[in-house]
């Protein structure tokens, strides 16, 4: 088995450079999926190339045994995984990335714990690496598993605030940075201690992550997942600096750079501070003295088909609840009808819209719409003002003007303004609120009528009355 080593490295660079070219692909919807394939191929390479690896072990039997472990484990691990993937529904992705970053993050923080034990500071001159990847590994583990219960909706999803939170946040993470400078310069200190200093500091690292997360809700959670990508792929690059392993390096520079960028732009994209997101509480103040003035005017298909077909422009403000009702090949058929009898259709784009980054623009492109009706909100909300109707496809958040309006929960969120429009269509099913559970005004005004029931069955009858048109 020498002949392994001769091939780690070529092998570990053929796995980077289809991670690269896999990242590349991923940022256009057309060579997602092979960019995927790419990825997950390269990923094959340096796991079977890593598990060939030959180690020094007491006995032929202990590397028997070894073996069979991490058979189990992969088993067990690719079945969950490809069961899960096969089952889940485009809308419950960001609880699936949440729960497999937190994997991620728990992999790195278990790999640095079992290095430290085997050997610490001064004989593993890595050491300090290994409490840096395991603090953050550990972080993103317990984080990402609340992320994932309040996607989940298995816990609230509403901030979990108490008195002195920023503060009992601090003096957690700073005791969980102490215990592990201890580890290292002071290993015999705190010995005699019931519980392992070692043991402590992941259970610090486990508790921040934890405190951490309680606080943010509403709309800030796509925030929160990326930040979490980031971190796993931090803590596993810091790993893989630790144990000398190139696979490794590269693999969570990747992560911990896209996931880095992805937070900045969804933070950018909600008009706010990372530290705003992480320490404000985001919605956990209750929207307070709004006045719902006017009514709420239900419409009919026939009477929208008309209104779209005797307009020249048209804009489309699609989000979470065209994804759960699966309309967007209705929107592409009704879009088709509307241009052949010459009226304009454009997307408005929300970055927030749905439940992932780049959810409206991966099933928009899925159903045949050309990427160049979809515009972002800096481009389109100019538009509104000249536009004759404005359709709102189970949206909600990303087009609620209480983000205008100082004291709401959402405010300084950067929102679709199709209130500017002639009038407005909102499709949905009935009075349910948004993600972030505020009411929404806009179906209140005067300009705003609503096309109740689920998208599909709604536009099924509005592409109907069109054709007859
Ligand atoms: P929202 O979640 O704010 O609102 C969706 C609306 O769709 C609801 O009011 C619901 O009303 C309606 N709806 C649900 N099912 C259907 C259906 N079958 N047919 C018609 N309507 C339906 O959506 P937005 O896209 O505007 O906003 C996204 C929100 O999700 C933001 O707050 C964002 O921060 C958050 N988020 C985004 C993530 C991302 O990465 N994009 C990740 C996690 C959270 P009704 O029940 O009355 O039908």
């Amino acid at each position: 088995m020498e002949w392994i080593y001769d091939i780690i490295e070529p092998v570990y660079l053929l796995a980077a450079i289809l991670f690269i070219l896999a990242l590349r692909a991923m940022s256009n919807p057309a060579t997602a999926r092979g960019g995927i394939v790419w990825a997950g191929f390269g990923m094959l390479l340096a796991i079977g190339v890593t598990i060939l690896i030959p180690v020094t072990l007491p006995s032929s039997s202990t590397l028997f045994l070894n073996f069979v472990l991490m058979g189990i484990a992969i088993a067990i691990g690719g079945s969950i995984a490809y069961y899960a993937a096969i089952k889940v529904q485009m809308t419950n992705m960001p609880q699936m990335v949440a729960i497999y970053n937190g994997m991620g993050g728990g992999a790195a923080g278990a790999i640095a714990a079992v290095d430290l034990m085997l050997s610490n500071w001064p004989a593993n001159q890595y050491a300090p690496l290994d409490i840096v990847g395991g603090l953050i590994g550990s972080v993103s583990f317990a984080g990402s598993l609340i992320a994932f219960l309040k996607l989940q909706g298995w816990m609230t999803q509403k901030p979990v605030t108490f008195p002195g939170q920023n503060v009992v946040n601090l003096v957690v993470l700073g005791l969980a940075a102490l215990f592990g400078a201890f580890f290292i310069i002071q290993p015999a200190f705190l010995a005699g201690f019931p519980v392992s200093l070692l043991a402590m500091f992941f259970v610090l690292g486990l508790l921040y992550g934890l405190f951490m997360t309680l606080p943010i809700g509403g709309a800030d959670m796509p925030v929160v997942i990326s930040l979490y990508n980031a971190l796993t792929g931090m803590a596993v690059g810091i790993d893989g600096f630790a144990l000398n392993n190139f696979a490794m390096i590269v693999a969570g520079v990747i992560v911990g750079a896209a996931g880095s960028l992805l937070t900045y732009l969804m933070a950018k994209a909600m008009n706010r501070s990372l530290s705003n997101v992480l320490f404000s509480a985001f919605g956990a103040k209750e929207e307070t003295g709004v006045e719902l003035k006017g009514s709420l005017k239900p419409t009919d298909p026939d009477d929208v088909a008309v209104q779209l077909a005797y307009s020249s422009k048209v804009i489309i403000a699609p989000g979470y609840g065209m994804a759960v009702a699966q309309a967007q090949g209705k929107v592409k058929e009704m879009c088709d009808i509307l241009e052949q009898k010459g009226v304009t259709v454009k997307f408005a784009i929300h970055p927030v819209a749905g439940r992932m980054p780049g959810h409206m623009n991966v099933l928009l492109a899925e159903a045949g719409v050309s990427y160049d009706k979809l515009f972002d909100i800096d481009e389109i909300n100019p538009e509104f003002a000249t536009t004759d109707v404005a359709m709102v496809i189970g949206a909600n958040d990303t087009v609620n003007p209480a983000a205008h309006r100082q004291g709401s929960p959402l405010f300084g969120m950067p929102v679709l303004e199709v209130e500017q429009a002639k009038s407005v269509v909102v499709l949905k099913r009935g009075q349910g609120k948004g993600f972030a559970g505020i009411e929404n005004d806009l179906f209140y005004r005067d300009n705003c009528k609503m096309l109740y029931g689920d998208a599909t069955d709604s536009l099924s009858k509005v592409v109907q009355a069109l054709k007859k048109l």
